[in-house]
């Protein structure tokens, strides 16, 4: 059986031709990011943003020519562009070897993703009140909302106003309760439907990074889309992720999605720092009492059986929604209270976790 590497990939995508070039996607300088992990591959094929839709078939064929090679296992091929004017490290360049990356955000000293199987698990939540409690410890903190699909960062904070940009080519961040803030809901109105093309959304998210004022950061967190999808890999690829953080309820379901997240972080070499259990059990605001709505701990469990640390968990309170979907999170408002000193004891550990060793470089071609 032929071995499966990085050649043998470009190899096979030698066979899909760019349809208005006429040559191959790779003679071409088209591909780059390629990733090569346990029969797990990823790329990107650089697209002028304006072919988004006309490449999409481009896209699928290349997928499909790599899924026939022997031992691939899946394979994730996106879209991306570079917006007009910014500059190109990436092409042309030579086929097979790693591109010279723009460093994004260098001010940042580290950068933590906070993720999740599947939407609606309290992803944000914990994201923005992990955020305060880190700057509650004295950190400088940042917070970058990478869901530019279903941003929630302008309803989480209560933000309502537009960033500026005083030089016109830079956006100063904005900042809530201490924090330095950029979603792309900041800039789109929430009520004008936009419909995002995959090419689109990398290339936004690329600005939010790029063309933003972060300045010097101690710690970033990145509240992730929920899934598996190519933001995730982008952002792995992008930015050097000192870790992941992976939120879950406690019902079975959700913990198969989160097995499914922290299994994407390990194909592309990103430390899981650890799992943080959300709605973990109900505490009735009238009697005080406290039910196991989803059954508890199963992500204390699963995270044990996973050999991830489990970081804490956080119950299902009023109080918290209240604080998330009224632009006052709770860990800002109320921050003698037990849920805050729970954020804080989850923002202690990660601190500790992401701090532990110095930042790896986002990974580049991985050859088996
Ligand atoms: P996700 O980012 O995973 O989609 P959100 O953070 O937007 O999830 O949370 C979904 C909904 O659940 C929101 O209305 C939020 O206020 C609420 N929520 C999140 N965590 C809690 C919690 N611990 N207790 C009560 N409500 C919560």
């Amino acid at each position: 059986m032929p071995q499966l590497n990085e050649a043998a990939i470009l190899e096979a995508l030698k066979s899909v031709r760019d349809p208005d070039r006429g040559e191959d996607i790779v003679s071409l300088g088209m591909i780059s990011g390629l990733v090569l992990k346990q029969g797990n591959v990823g790329f990107s094929i650089e697209i002028a943003p304006e072919r988004a839709s006309a490449m999409e078939p481009l896209r699928k064929e290349a997928e499909r020519v790599v899924a026939a090679l022997p031992g691939v296992l899946s394979v994730t091929a996106m879209l991306t562009s570079h917006s007009e004017g910014a500059p190109e490290p990436e092409m042309p360049r030579p086929a097979g070897r790693q591109a010279p990356q723009q460093k994004l955000m260098p001010g940042v000293k580290r950068i933590v993703a906070v993720a999740s199987g599947k939407g609606g698990v309290g992803k944000s939540t914990t994201a923005v009140n992990l955020a305060l409690a880190l700057s509650a410890a004295g950190h400088s903190v940042g917070i970058l909302d990478a869901d530019i699909y279903g941003p929630s960062l302008p309803l989480m904070l209560g933000i309502t106003e537009r960033p500026t940009s005083p030089d016109g080519k830079v956006l100063d961040t904005m900042t809530a309760w201490g924090l330095k803030a950029m979603s792309i809901g900041f800039l789109v109105p929430a009520d004008s439907p936009t419909i995002w093309r995959g090419p689109m959304v990398m290339g936004a998210l690329e600005q939010l990074m790029r063309d933003v004022a972060w300045g010097e950061l101690d710690i970033m967190i990145v509240d992730m889309p929920p899934g598996t999808g190519d933001v995730q890999l982008t952002m792995a690829q992008r930015v050097p992720l000192a870790g992941a953080v992976i939120v879950s309820t406690p019902q079975d379901l959700a913990l198969i999605d989160a097995r499914k997240g922290l299994n994407m972080f390990h194909k592309v070499n990103i430390p899981v720092l650890g799992m943080i259990e959300n709605m973990s059990y109900f505490l009735c605001p009238h009697c005080g009492g406290r039910s196991d709505v989803f059954t508890h701990g199963g992500a204390r469990r699963a995270a044990e059986a996973m050999g991830v640390d489990f970081l804490g968990e956080l119950p299902l309170d009023m109080a918290i929604r209240e604080g998330s979907d009224g632009g006052r999170p709770i860990v800002a408002t109320e921050p003698g209270g037990p849920h805050a000193a729970a954020y804080r004891a989850i923002a202690d550990a990660v601190w500790a976790k992401a701090s532990g060793g110095s930042m790896k470089p986002a990974p580049g071609i991985v050859i088996q």
